[in-house]
């Protein structure tokens, strides 16, 4: 069976300024990368469709969909940016990429647990987990992760799945909507002190956050991710695994001072991978989150993706 691979082209209508780091060209360079090292050929491309307003409601406060729905709305109306805080700037491309990037992972979730892919990853943004029960934040709308996670958990009856951020900020939109939902293992690493400035302390018992030091490199990030996370994983036992796949932490990255390379990447997966294959049937659905040096986000992907696929 394949790795689904979902996308949209709206997702590049989302343009929040020259010079922004979160800029449509992510998802070229890694579509780019994909087709120069073949893997493109591994992997099945699909569609994303637009998430619905009762999915988003499953993440976020219904006032605030609806809100939201009708801002960015009115500023794909009025053709012009307008800042909806200090980070995240609609355009009026947003709406469309925003509800694509939130119904690649609710399909994709569709697909995983249907049988009609092994595993998904969604090359969408905007990215999503920064984005809390009712406020954006961080360059993220809506929660593309957690609105796929309460998708297989209230749609499809799972009873437990995981959300694993491996992204350098700290997931604080994902940990606002999942601390206390004991259906829902949350684990991650960040760098600390680093934006959002928070996530030292759990919110809930049902997290383990692991902040980590400026310039902590890969042999660092492997032995913590297996003293803390997998033991943890194991225990839960989840029946499905959730990925906020950002790629900041890279080395070359310089919205974090992370050390992280394309290997250790592949290692985190392998990790995700065998966990998944012993408890979850192997369903992983991943979705990008940041990662913003084009050329080491496109590498860290195809690592990422290479183990997902199984390609040698
Ligand atoms: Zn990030």
């Amino acid at each position: 069976m394949n790795t689904a691979f979902y996308s949209h082209p709206a997702c590049r209508g989302h343009d929040m300024g020259d010079g922004h780091p979160e800029c449509p060209q992510r998802l070229d360079a890694i579509s780019d990368h994909l087709r120069a090292t073949g893997l493109d050929l591994f992997i099945d491309h699909r569609d994303a469709p637009e998430a619905t307003p009762e999915q988003l409601g499953r993440a976020h406060a219904a006032n605030y969909v609806g809100q939201l729905v009708e801002r960015l709305g009115a500023v794909q109306a009025g053709g012009r940016p307008q800042a909806l805080d200090p980070d995240t700037v609609a355009a009026p491309g947003t709406l469309a990429a925003a509800l694509r990037a939130a119904g690649a992972a609710v399909a994709a979730t569709d697909d995983v647990i249907a049988g009609r892919a092994a595993n998904a990853f969604c090359a969408v943004r905007p990215p999503g987990h920064h984005a809390t029960r009712d406020e954006t934040m961080g360059f993220c709308f809506f929660n593309n992760v957690a609105v796929a996670a309460r998708h297989a958990l209230d749609v499809h009856g799972l009873s437990r799945v995981a959300i694993v951020d491996f992204d350098v900020h700290h997931g604080n939109g994902t940990e606002d909507i999942v601390a206390g939902d004991e259906r829902i293992l949350m684990v991650s690493f960040f760098q600390h002190p680093l934006y959002p400035y928070c996530g030292a302390v759990p919110k809930g018992t049902n997290m383990v956050n692991l902040p980590l030091d400026p310039y902590t490199r890969g042999a660092a990030v492997r032995e913590a991710i297996t003293q803390q996370w997998l033991p943890a994983l194991e225990a839960f036992r989840p029946q499905m695994i959730f990925i906020s796949a950002g790629f900041d932490a890279h080395r070359e990255d310089d919205l974090g001072q992370m050390a992280l390379v394309e290997d250790d990447y592949a290692w985190i997966t392998k990790q995700l991978v065998a966990v998944a294959e012993r408890h979850a049937g192997g369903r992983i659905v991943s979705c990008l989150e940041g990662g913003y040096s084009l050329s080491a986000l496109a590498r860290s992907v195809a690592a990422h993706l290479r183990v997902l696929a199984d390609v040698a």
